[in-house]
């Protein structure tokens, strides 16, 4: 491990000392280059030297360090062998077989350097390929026409040896090629590293030597061979200096994608690759018919290359925008016209209904517990469920309809056609009818249901479509509450209800830290005993002004908006600080218990087991002495989440009862799965138990199964002595209930407690 670390250290240190010296021959190269341009002497020159010897060193370096591609290094040795063996022939007897094999020499360098970019371009290749290849080709081309006029017509028109001349031609047409790919590799979408641009560098120092050489060989300029040789000198070393840096390692993969791509660099080469050429053309006369003929094919090739990047350019901008509107409108998951696209929908029916005589209908469809298919089983099932409702839904509706998906899972359906709310409703029970079957998820087959709002726009109103779409929305709470999975039809009433609702919503957000909650509690007793053993605490909100709120009427809102959570925690911490002082101060034995309600939704918070195991700690109450009461719904709605709180909480020591006992659909597999302690049969079942044979049957075999599961039992809502007799002849031994006492506030319960104790219902025969 060591030995591992200390290798790659030291691998590190060389790179960086090999990059830093790249950096430093760079430097040396541009010197070299300058050096050789002022130097007199020209020819085969001490700074050509040097600069080969730099080229040396980073080919060794890159073929033994670096282990860069052997084709990038091949591809550099081959064309920088031939530009120096091309500088020593030229040193040598001025015949015209030399000048063919000088002539020769850098054909080929311009030949291996086209392939060697071709190979180079192919594996940096972004994307936006079409767009880059065409602004090269303008820029290739562009290149092209300059040379013709400017290099290649002139030598062709004052040379003799006409093999010599096509030979130049056809070195400036490579090098024209090179630049075309140069200009692919500098618009293309990888940003350059060091080593890239350095040999770019090079390539571009060699396409100005291929023309300045072009322009001496006219023979009617100034430029000597030292000029030439100058951009040579440093693109040898140069090329040297990109091979040396370490990044030459990764010359030919992608490469880091840039974050912009280089429009500005391509626009201005493209435009003056447009305007340069046409510039020339239009101030140079044609030279023959020969020259004509190449200038006009050439600008036409031009105009054409332009012409197709501007249609290309044009047909992606309208790509681009419509696919912006598209996604401005629609839902990306569904396809589904979104909430913006369903109001310029709904506006136009109920314009058009004026006409029409249609009562336009809205319904507004919320999947129910959608929330836990996303927590319990991740977004990519819920994804799942969501884009198969979608597809449910557009097979359920009429022709002319239309869904849209407005919020998470929320969809809307607009019927323009309808013409009576009987159609309306009919229309929400087609689509309530499309929930029927399954819906196949990558973790199994589910059932879906929904909760579906319909509004319709009346004769002779005129609503707005955001009106329209809100009286939906409305209506759908109403189903929500009547036990989802239903329709609902929004009527007028429906607005006080949601305004007192989200009253109630508002002011419960504040309830807490406003301490207008509190707590009663209801004894628990034992029938042999005639004790108190324990305690409910139950959950009452004082408003204010005298205004005692009972728990169903806030809770449910508490659960849905999540305050339940912070509300929960309260009751945990009150009810036990409460137990504490009544053991202190011998209101009750030590041992009694204080049950607690918790809402499946705390069950998911993360930090619930904490916040229960800090009040059992602050309290000093044994974690035995705390139930907690769970509805059945809990095992039924989330089983996986549900069962691991439960299980932490029970590693606690903490108890688990199950309130409500028969009112849920809680199978005999899951009761058997969760850790309880605990069964408190529902008040429904205590209420019927003197008239009804079947229900004392039923009373019978859950205390039976309680005790099989080794289980408590606690009956509940016991209201007169006859209920507590057959529950005691049936071995039930713990009750709750009016009988003994209501939930009565904090202040009260000691003299409660007395009464109960003192009481002389426990003498009366029941009494075992
Ligand atoms: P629960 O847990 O089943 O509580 C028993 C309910 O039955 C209490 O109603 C209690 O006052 C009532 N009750 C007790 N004995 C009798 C009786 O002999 N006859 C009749 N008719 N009723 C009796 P309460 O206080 O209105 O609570 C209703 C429900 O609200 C509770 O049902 C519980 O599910 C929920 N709840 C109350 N406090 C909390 C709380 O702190 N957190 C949570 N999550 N839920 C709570
Ligand atoms: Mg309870
Ligand atoms: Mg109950």
């Amino acid at each position: 491990m060591d030995m591992c670390l200390h290798a790659t250290d030291y691998a590190y240190t060389v790179r960086r000392f090999l990059s830093g010296l790249s950096w430093l021959c760079a430097l040396c190269a541009v010197g070299l280059g300058i050096a050789h341009a002022v130097s007199t002497n020209g020819q085969f020159s001490a700074f050509l030297v040097g600069a080969s010897g730099i080229f040396g060193l980073g080919l060794s370096v890159a073929t033994l360090v670096h282990r860069t591609s052997r084709v990038v290094s091949a591809i550099t040795l081959i064309s920088i062998g031939s530009i120096l063996a091309a500088q020593h022939v030229h040193t040598m007897e001025t015949s015209l077989s030399q000048r063919m094999s000088e002539e020769l020499l850098y054909g080929v360098s311009q030949l291996v350097l086209a392939l060697g970019l071709i190979y180079v371009v192919r594996s940096r290749w972004g994307s936006r390929t079409q767009q880059v290849t065409a602004d090269g080709l303008i820029v290739g081309i562009g290149a092209w026409l300059i040379s013709w006029v400017v290099l290649v017509r002139p030598s062709i028109a004052s040379s003799t040896a006409s093999v010599l001349t096509t030979s130049r031609g056809v070195t400036v047409a490579l090098a024209v090629l090179v630049v075309f790919l140069l200009a692919l590799l500098v618009f293309s979408d990888s940003a350059p590293s060091p080593a890239s641009a350095m040999l770019g560098l090079a390539v571009g120092l060699n396409i100005v030597a291929v023309v300045l050489r072009a322009i001496s060989n006219r023979g009617d300029s100034p430029i000597n061979i030292t000029t030439v040789q100058a951009p040579l000198v440093m693109a040898v070393a140069l090329t040297g200096a990109g091979l040396l840096h370490a990044s030459s390692r990764q010359i030919t993969s992608p490469g880091v994608q840039r974050i912009s791509p280089p429009l500005m660099t391509r626009l201005i080469s493209t435009t003056s690759a447009l305007l340069i050429p046409v510039v020339i053309v239009s101030l140079t006369d044609p030279d023959g018919t020969q020259d004509r003929i190449v200038r006009t094919a050439s600008v036409a090739v031009l105009a054409v290359a332009a012409m197709a990047r501007i249609i290309q350019s044009v047909r992606a901008n309208s790509r681009t925008q419509s696919q912006l509107i598209r996604n401005a409108l629609t839902d990306s998951l569904t396809g589904l016209p979104n909430r913006i696209l369903m109001l310029e929908h709904i506006d136009e029916a109920v314009q058009h209904s004026w006409q029409s005589g249609h009562l336009p209908t809205v319904l507004f469809i919320d999947v129910d517990r959608f929330k836990n298919i996303n927590d319990s089983l991740g977004h990519s099932t819920g994804d799942d469920v969501l884009t198969h409702v979608a597809r449910r839904l557009l097979a359920a509706i009429p022709e002319g309809a239309t869904v849209g998906r407005i919020a998470g899972d929320e969809f809307v359906v607009l019927d323009p056609s309808t013409q009576s709310s009987t159609q309306s409703v009919l229309l929400a029970e087609r689509v309530l009818d499309a929930f029927r079957d399954p819906v196949p998820t990558s973790e199994g087959d589910m059932f879906v249901t929904a909760s579906i709002g319909v509004a319709y726009a009346p004769k002779g109103v005129m609503l707005t479509a955001d009106e329209l779409m809100r009286h939906a929305d409305t209506a759908m709470y109403r189903a929500k509450d009547a036990g989802r999975n239903c329709i609902a039809l929004f009527d007028d009433s429906m607005i006080d209800t949601v305004t007192k609702r989200l009253e109630v919503e508002t002011a419960l957000y504040r309830a807490l830290e406003r301490n207008e909650l509190l707590l009663v509690h209801q004894p628990i007793v034992d029938v042999e005993l005639g004790v108190v053993v324990g305690f409910e605490a139950l959950m009452r909100w004082n408003r204010g002004d005298g205004d005692v709120v009972p728990p169903n009427e806030f809770i449910p809102i508490a659960e849905e908006t999540g305050t339940i959570v912070p509300l929960g925690s309260w009751a945990i911490n009150d009810a036990l600080q409460q137990l504490r002082r009544w053991i202190d101060t011998s209101v009750v034995s030590p041992s009694t218990t204080m049950s607690v309600n918790v809402s499946p939704r705390q069950l998911h918070d993360p930090q619930f087991v904490t916040v229960v195991s800090d009040a059992l700690r602050q309290s000093g109450v044994a974690p035995d002495q705390l139930w907690l009461e769970v509805t059945e719904s809990v095992m039924i709605t989330e089983p996986t989440q549900a069962l691991q709180s439960l299980q932490r909480l029970n590693a606690l020591g903490v108890r688990i009862a199950i309130d409500d006992f028969g009112t849920g659909y809680s199978s005999l597999s899951l009761l058997q799965q969760f850790p309880i302690q605990c069964i408190k049969i529902d008040r429904a079942f205590v209420q019927n138990i003197e008239r009804e044979a079947g229900t004392r049957s039923i009373v019978k075999t859950i205390i039976a199964m309680a005790s099989t599961l080794n289980a408590d039992i606690v009956a509940e809502g016991v209201e007169d002595a006859q209920q507590m007799s057959i529950l005691a002849d049936m071995k039930c031994q713990r009750v709750q209930g009016y009988f003994i006492s209501k939930p009565v506030a904090v202040e009260d319960v000691p003299s409660a407690v007395a009464k109960i104790e003192e009481s002389d219902l426990w003498s009366r025969p029941f009494k075992k």
